[in-house]
């Protein structure tokens, strides 16, 4: 893990990376924030260290 020193010491935007905006929470700008939901709408959004078929492993 990186830790990138940080004006306000808070994670970048997690869709490019820039330093996130107060008003934006937790992303940029609400470009990003809307990509975030599309991702989210179109199923394909993965969820780091939460597996998703865990319920029947072979
Ligand atoms: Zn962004």
């Amino acid at each position: 893990m990186q830790a990138k020193a940080s004006k306000s010491g808070e994670k970048p935007c997690p869709i490019c990376g820039k330093p996130v905006v107060e008003a934006s929470k937790p992303f940029c700008s609400e470009r990003c924030r809307d990509v975030d939901l599309n991702r989210w709408l179109s199923g394909s959004y993965a969820i780091p260290g939460k597996p998703t078929d865990d319920e029947d492993a072979e």
